[in-house]
């Protein structure tokens, strides 16, 4: 089964709940991992476990990114925020950086995730 990690800066933190309860069905096919709020959130609203890193201002994003140089994340749903600065910056860099060194989808948009969604729905 292949693993799906989510993450959410606090602004988007409603619109990863939202897309999540959406694709709740096609998620359930999948192994779930998270950011630390991320993940409880996303649990929380759609009952599907996740497994929850840290929270990414105290290393979940470079866990996540650890984890996909280990080839055990697939796919990665970052809904970053655009319009403010975060304390761990440089961490959301070098998750984008190893995201696209392994070759892995990584949807940084609503609008891309659904694309993703639809593409893993139809396997
Ligand atoms: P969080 O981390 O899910 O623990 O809030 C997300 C982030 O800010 O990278």
């Amino acid at each position: 089964m292949k693993t799906i990690a989510l993450i959410a800066h606090d602004h988007q933190k409603q619109k990863m709940v939202d897309w999540a309860s959406k694709n709740k069905d096609v998620l359930s096919r999948f192994n779930l991992c998270g950011t630390g709020h991320t993940a409880k959130l996303v649990s929380d609203a759609t009952g599907l476990k996740v497994k929850a890193y840290l929270s990414g201002p105290l290393g979940g994003d470079q866990q996540i990114g650890a984890h996909i140089s280990e080839k055990l994340i697939d796919i990665v749903i970052f809904f970053w925020d655009p319009l403010e600065s975060q304390p761990h910056d440089p961490d959301v860099k070098a998750l984008l950086r190893i995201a696209a060194v392994y070759d892995i989808p990584i949807a940084t948009t609503r609008t891309t995730a659904d694309c993703i969604i639809d593409s893993i729905s139809k396997k």
